[in-house]
């Protein structure tokens, strides 16, 4: 027997209309490429929303054809997340900070057919379109008197003129709910980029939960800050939570240094903010030596790559914020555990609730997961039996666009890829990449953890760690340090400090002071190419 209740699809189109009508007033507020702050509303998001699938309409782009952007966090991507989506269309964000070649293959490989893209970004357009033959609209995403009349860019557009004069009512389309409704490429560190096609379902049950108390808890009575960028992961789901929940919407745009986030904040009363923690260290870097105290912010979710306990201490103590440590990845939409204690942690001493803020928390209801050894077998969750993290649930990919690299699934779960362990309570915490993992003499080092300890040393902004080939050990740890600006530290000091915070045999080798370390285009470190530059590296004799 079937329950008799209607049977609506989730489509993201009703994400906006709920926006509309049920908090048309709250604000979405964007600092734009020209530099100057822009104010809007939901409703107005809304409005310009259904602009947009008129204008689409006008090209006869047809169900799942793809629209591309290149663009910062803004207005104007807003209503491309809803206006593209919501007509039917496949929104496709590309990450601009990839090299031109592989924004051009992945341009092709999605088959775009209208790129839009943020006048930052024009020169890369420059760059790719005449590689790109399958795309046949370019939208610069400006008023028509900021477009540049030599720019060579074949049927370019301002984003003002092409929706301007487009009818602001519009049937958004009903459809299947598991009809494709953006994409996103993986990072692709090795071979090509693969990417996570979304649905209307997974978007929208993932934004349900997103939302919830103990995940991101955001509420109409936020402001809230996404610094993740909208082309990583449709930054993290926020834009679809805050339309199902009302918050406020501040948009960083392309400023991203310290000084600048710290303004918005202020100036936007911003409450709550979310990031990689290279964002949040530009920002602490500000903060700390001009003496700053935040007056409205209370919580930053930080995810992306580990957020180190020195941050989590910082945020804490100094400016009385709370972190909510988060993992996930784009394969999930991405949202897959979140940090957050539990009742009778309440009580613990401080240094015992920080061991469980720095984990990466427990799986939201809709993830499951577990750990697997070596042989397959589950393993069990004691906090302490470390194994390849698989999840399963229905914002998990259960294939690639274009079926690339085959059956990703295992009995039907999802390899991360990440190395974790489980405690009891049910709190995941990542040990690694499993391409990253150390092992010496049998035994496996994290090195999260290493990097974790380096960079609560005053003098250090940077730390990465990577296991080098030794003739007894396999393999040992060295650490790669970016010093902070005029800070004096050497190698013995470093390596001094290690010890008693792991044990002996943890401890690096050696360290390597370099300049920068390089970093991929979604804010983590590339410890594949720092490898290939450690090359003819030799460990201490
Ligand atoms: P991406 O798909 O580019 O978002 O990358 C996902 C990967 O980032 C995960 O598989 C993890 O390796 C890493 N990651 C994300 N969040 C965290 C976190 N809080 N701690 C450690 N690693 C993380």
């Amino acid at each position: 027997m079937l329950g008799l209740m209607q049977s609506q699809p989730l489509l993201i189109s009703g994400l906006i209309d709920h926006a509309e009508r049920h908090h048309g007033d709250a604000e979405v507020v964007s600092r734009r490429v020209e530099g100057d702050i822009h104010r809007s509303t939901w409703a107005g998001v809304a409005r310009r929303s259904r602009q947009v699938a008129h204008a689409l309409d006008g090209l006869n782009l047809l169900f799942s054809d793809r629209v591309a952007t290149l663009a910062w966090n803004g207005y104007r991507h807003l209503e491309l997340y809803f206006g593209v989506s919501g007509s039917g269309r496949v929104l496709h964000t590309i990450n601009p900070r990839l090299h031109a070649d592989q924004i051009a293959w992945i341009a092709n490989h999605a088959e775009d057919q209208v790129l839009c893209f943020d006048m930052t970004f024009l020169p890369l357009v420059q760059a790719v379109h005449g590689r790109c033959p399958m795309i046949r609209q370019y939208v610069a995403l400006c008023d028509p008197d900021k477009l540049p009349g030599d720019s060579g860019i074949p049927n370019l557009i301002s984003y003002e003129a092409w929706i301007g004069h487009q009818p602001t009512t519009y049937e958004w389309p009903s459809f299947d709910e598991n009809s494709a409704s953006s994409m996103c490429y993986t990072s692709g560190t090795t071979g090509n980029p693969k990417a996570a096609l979304y649905s209307h379902r997974s978007t929208t049950l993932h934004a349900y939960a997103a939302a919830l108390p103990d995940v991101m808890c955001l509420s109409a009575r936020d402001s809230v800050l996404p610094v993740v960028p909208m082309f990583h992961v449709n930054a993290w789901g926020i834009p679809y939570s805050a339309a199902l929940t009302g918050c406020k919407l501040v948009f960083p745009g392309p400023a991203m240094d310290g000084k600048s986030i710290y303004e918005l904040i202020e100036a936007e009363q911003v409450s709550y903010a979310a990031g990689v923690p290279t964002v949040w260290q530009m920002l602490l870097g500000h903060m700390k030596p001009n003496h700053l105290r935040f007056s409205t912010l209370r919580r930053t979710v930080i995810g992306g790559s580990a957020c180190p306990p020195a941050m989590i201490a910082a945020f804490n103590d100094d400016y009385g914020v709370e972190v909510l440590h988060a993992w996930g990845m784009t394969e999930m939409s991405p949202l897959g555990t979140l940090c957050t204690l539990k009742n009778r942690h309440l009580a613990l001493p401080e240094d015992e609730k920080m061991k469980i803020r720095l984990k990466q928390g427990r799986a939201i209801y809709g993830v499951d997961m577990k750990i697997v050894g070596e042989d397959g077998q589950e393993l069990p969750w004691d906090g302490k039996s470390y194994g390849d993290l698989s999840v399963k649930g229905p914002w998990i990919i259960r294939e690639y666009f274009k079926g690339e690299g085959g059956n990703p699934l295992v009995d039907g779960w999802f390899p991360t890829g990440d190395v974790a362990t489980i405690d009891a309570d049910g709190y995941m915490q990542i040990t690694d990449r499993s391409k990253d993992v150390i092992k010496s003499g049998g035994e496996w080092i994290s090195s999260i953890d290493i990097e974790n300890i380096a960079v609560s040393h005053p003098a250090v902004a940077m730390a990465a760690c990577v296991g080098m080939r030794h003739p007894k050990w396999d393999e040992r740890p060295v650490v790669v340090v970016v010093k902070k600006p005029g800070a004096q530290l050497s190698r013995e000091e470093l390596l001094q400090f290690y010890q008693g915070k792991t044990a002996k045999w943890q401890i690096p080798d050696d360290v390597v002071f370099v300049e920068a370390i390089p970093m991929g285009a979604t804010g983590k470190m590339l410890k594949t190419r720092l490898r290939e530059q450690l090359k003819e590296y030799k460990l201490p004799e």
